[in-house]
């Protein structure tokens, strides 16, 4: 018995049956997201049962779409620490700063749980393969969850993506692709070629399962923080799953009087190469439009038209948050910031939020008593390494070395 009591539009409502394999709207062609009996939730655990829990994001069995004895495709995803980060904060001159560390799910990055909780639910309903366009994390865990469960999988990614996700793809034995573009381009020959493979299309958000999983992130921090919420809230945004999901599990956790006071002001942070968000909220647009010529090296910020641009931008406005875009650089200069300051190789999505957090401050919509949570989406080892200076050479005896590190080191 699952506490799933439907699934739900988000923008007309319709009811649809949780039982089915489902997409979008059958109504209206828009998002489709999982509803709980959250009373039945709140009455059947409780947060000491919790406590004796196994980490990881099965923990909150009660609010997944799995069935009661419905084994999870799962690698350990989930988990993952939070991390107090003060001497980052020192060098903003900020309060309080968090790091909810994502690199350290299985596949380095967040997409772990999206898509092993994707392709549980999706198995069960009756998938016999997979289809993924990606900017690459996403399909090398869609690759590694299929092989996880004996399934097929293609994978579709533009041209340029980081080596390391296409590799991971390919060890998992998927059919891997590349195309001129960016992930729109993948995604509309995935979503003509899903149907002629009779395969499950995992494109972001066009089925509702994937959510679930990026939804744990909001329920790991709760209870990580106590079951408080903090004021602030950075999140590096490509199609923004993370943006629907970790509200939706905190209003989840309030339905259930786990949590109270108000969501966090929300801020979506892009690149300038590739900012439709940034874009439709400065100009008050209800929706996102098509960026035309996405460039980033942030390769998951790289998504010129999110699918669920209209309900990030209702998010954004509803909770006092905002939307940033920060240039390549910025983005170079603080993945080494964070790396120097609190040793987290993160990936430069991730370090666009700490660019961001600078600007922020220095325009006075983060206060300096401010505490602000940022969602360090994935590893910095699954990118090609930055430009970094080549290390210093030691050669000669083994005197002449020791006093070569010594005066390097100027110690
Ligand atoms: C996919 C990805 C993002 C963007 O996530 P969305 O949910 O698509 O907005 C950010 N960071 C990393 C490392 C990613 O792989
Ligand atoms: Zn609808």
């Amino acid at each position: 018995m699952s506490f799933v009591s439907h699934v739900e539009c988000t923008i007309c409502g319709a009811a649809h049956d949780a039982k089915r394999l489902l997409t979008v709207c059958e109504k209206c062609g828009q998002m489709l997201a999982v509803r709980y009996d959250l009373a039945r939730v709140a009455s059947s655990v409780t947060k000491s049962a919790l406590r004796q829990r196994a980490a990881g994001m099965y923990r909150f069995r009660e609010l997944t779409p799995l069935d009661e004895a419905e084994p999870p495709v799962t690698l350990g995803e989930g988990g993952t620490p939070l991390l107090d980060l003060p001497r980052l904060a020192a060098h903003f001159g900020i309060r309080k700063i968090w790091g909810k560390d994502e690199g350290q799910n299985p596949t380095g990055s967040f997409k772990a749980r999206g898509l092993g909780m994707a392709l549980t639910r999706a198995r069960t309903l009756g998938a016999r393969g997979f289809v993924i366009p990606s900017a690459g994390n996403a399909g090398g865990a869609a690759a590694v969850y299929a092989a996880r469960c004996g399934l097929p999988c293609v994978v579709i990614v533009p041209r340029g993506t980081p080596p390391a996700a296409v590799a991971e793809a390919q060890i998992a034995g998927a059919h891997v692709f590349t195309i001129e573009g960016s992930i729109a381009t993948a995604g509309r020959v995935v979503s003509r070629v899903a149907p002629l493979l009779g395969w499950f299309d995992l494109s972001t958000l066009k089925e509702p399962y994937r959510l679930e999983g990026k939804k744990t992130i909001g329920l790991e921090l709760a209870e990580q923080l106590d079951w408080r919420m903090p004021e602030v809230l950075l999140y590096p945004t490509g199609g923004g799953t993370g943006l629907v999901g970790i509200p939706k599990g905190y209003e989840e956790l309030r339905a259930m009087g786990w949590l109270s006071g108000p969501l966090p002001r929300f801020f979506a942070v892009q690149a300038d190469g590739c900012a439709p968000v940034v874009k439709a909220f400065a100009s008050g647009a209800e929706t996102t439009t098509a960026w035309d010529n996405p460039t980033t090296h942030a390769a998951g910020l790289r998504v010129p038209s999110p699918f669920a641009g209209r309900q990030m931008l209702r998010l954004l406005r509803e909770t006092g948050g905002g939307a940033v875009a920060v240039d390549e650089t910025a983005i170079q200069e603080a993945q080494r910031l964070v790396a120097r300051t609190e040793g987290i190789w993160t990936a430069p999505e991730s370090a666009a939020l700490v660019a961001a957090l600078a600007r922020l401050k220095d325009g006075g919509e983060v206060a300096r008593d401010a505490e602000v949570m940022l969602i360090l989406t994935g590893a910095g080892l699954k990118y090609a390494p930055p430009p970094l200076a080549p290390p210093t050479d030691l050669a000669g005896t083994e005197e002449e070395v020791v006093a070569q590190v010594r005066r390097a080191v100027g110690a």
